[in-house]
């Protein structure tokens, strides 16, 4: 490369390259989200291929000895704060990106394109197998997929350059940039025995009475209805859409293209609604990251805890809250007036946010839920660190079922098969899950000093309230700042636990009567 070129060209050129990885890495994630719902069972194989080029070729983009030079000479400019390279950044924050950069950089040049191609297919048929293995209750059929992922990200995270010993830390920080084994186990480990303990309260008081016991709800008109809601909420359908797949999610297709999908239970109005109003929440993150950061590495959410704090805000504090249904259960019984007509409002609060110890996480209530989250999170760090075979996780993940939840598992379908995660290899995923409940907790006291009375805002759907801040204070800085930063920036404290646990508690406490 020549040595003179001046570095507002070097950042242009940069973001020409990024731009261009970004448009593969979503245009891959269109054939991932069409595999997950209307690619036929026969596409499968030939989809693996496909992804596993379309993800050799992003690593290769980002690879390239280009990016390497260009950001060595970006760092030197921008480190001197630059004042030309700035000015022509229009709003874009070029110190960050180059930051973001380097990391993902230095992490992928790490790891050869044929190991990447390799990972690829392999994700692709081990999800194919855990589909079959899972409606079969068949772990063997899934097993050697799965030990093929684990020696995967054992693998991966030692190219990155973790010790043996810690190799997990290596696959969290994928996900939570800066958290590793140590600093979960500090906030994980009070609040396990402090939810188990509640758990337990909870276990000796009288059952709320179920209201859905018996009924069916029509598949087509809960779907009218979760549309309503989700507009209502602000989702745009100009620049996203709802789809059915067995497991729901949401994908970025691109700035005005975010997808989310769920699925319907002809038992249960509310699973389907709560899975809309979860993925609604990542797609407004998503939706929300300032246009300057548009095409770019850094539209993308902070980290994944920060993302999932969005979903399990609105899924959680928001939707299961007395304030949120005053005006929606009416609605509801609108559509469903044979099935809820005599229903009580206080009754179906009650249902709502029923304690029910059960075996599927994704049907957990808010309680049990971070329960699941901590089984799988001790359970995924043996299975990388070698301290637990793939054999034995079925009775061990039984036993842990027991112990932390009191629920015995009737199959591997509803206990060690049920989640999607470890078929893709993304292990260091889950604890995610349950971080996203402990800042979902932190952010809401703030949102609370701000807005005041939320009763009041969520009685009468002024929902836009919410997104404004939640869109200033978060949403809009995508990848510009670490999940630590946003969290002490927007709180004034670090990660904790104490809010999400005071909020627990008090919320069954007045349910129980404890
Ligand atoms: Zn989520």
């Amino acid at each position: 490369m020549n040595n003179n070129i001046a570095p507002v060209d070097c950042l242009e050129r940069l973001r020409i390259l990024d731009r261009e990885r970004m448009h593969i890495c979503r245009s891959a994630a269109l054939l991932q989200w069409d595999q997950e719902t209307y690619l036929p069972s026969g596409g499968i194989e030939e989809r693996a291929e496909q992804l596993a080029v379309l993800e050799g070729l992003a690593h290769e983009k980002l690879v390239c000895g280009e990016v390497g030079e260009l950001l060595d000479k970006l760092r030197d400019s921008a480190l001197k704060e630059d004042g030309d390279l700035q000015k022509s950044a229009d709003g874009f924050p070029v110190k960050d990106f180059i930051r973001v950069l380097r990391r993902d950089y230095e992490k992928a040049v790490k790891i050869p394109v044929d190991f990447v191609r390799e990972s690829a297919r392999a994700e692709g048929l081990s999800q194919a197998a855990w589909v079959e293995a899972r409606k079969h209750k068949d772990f063997a059929a899934f097993a050697p997929h799965l030990e093929k992922m684990i020696s995967l990200a054992q693998q991966k995270a030692a190219l990155w350059g973790w010790e043996r010993g810690r190799l997990y830390d290596g696959l969290l920080d994928c996900y939570e940039p800066a958290l590793g084994v140590k600093e979960l186990t500090a906030v994980f480990g009070p609040l396990l025995e402090k939810l188990q303990q509640l758990l337990k309260r909870i276990a000796a008081r009288p059952k709320p009475e179920n209201i859905f016991l018996n009924c069916h709800f029509d598949e087509h008109k809960q779907e009218t209805f979760f549309r309503e809601v989700l507009s209502a909420l602000g989702f745009n359908s100009k620049r996203g859409r709802l789809d059915i797949s067995v497991h729901p999610f949401t994908t970025t297709l691109g700035f005005n293209d975010v997808r989310i999908t769920t699925r319907y239970e002809s038992g249960d109005p509310l699973s389907g609604l709560f899975s809309v109003i979860h993925e609604s929440g990542h797609a407004f993150y998503e939706l929300g990251i300032d246009s300057a950061l548009r095409f770019s590495s850094l539209a993308e959410g902070a980290s994944m805890g920060i993302h999932e704090s969005q979903s399990r805000l609105w899924e959680n504090v928001i939707g299961r809250s007395r304030a949120f249904w005053k005006p929606w259960f009416p609605r509801l019984k609108d559509y469903f007036p044979a099935e809820l007509g005599d229903t009580d409002f206080e009754s179906f609060y009650r249902t709502v946010n029923t304690v029910f110890p059960g075996p599927i996480r994704v049907e957990a209530d808010e309680l049990s839920y971070s329960l699941h989250i901590i089984l799988r999170f001790e359970l995924e760090e043996k299975l990388i660190a070698g301290q637990l075979s793939v054999n034995e996780l079925p009775v061990v993940w039984r036993a842990k079922m027991k112990d932390y939840l009191g629920v015995e598992c009737a199959d591997d379908g509803e206990g060690v098969l049920q989640d999607v995660h470890w078929s893709m290899g993304a292990f260091g995923y889950f604890p995610s899950y349950a971080l996203g409940n402990l800042y979902a907790l932190q952010f809401w006291n703030s949102l609370n000093e701000v807005l005041g009375d939320m009763d009041e805002i969520l009685e009468q759907r002024e929902y836009g309230k919410i997104h404004s801040w939640l869109g200033e204070n978060i949403h809009c800085k995508g990848r510009s700042a670490d999940p630590a930063k946003i969290i002490l920036d927007v709180t004034g404290l670090p990660l904790s636990a104490e809010s999400f646990f005071h909020y627990i508690e008090q919320k069954y406490a007045e349910l129980y009567g404890l």
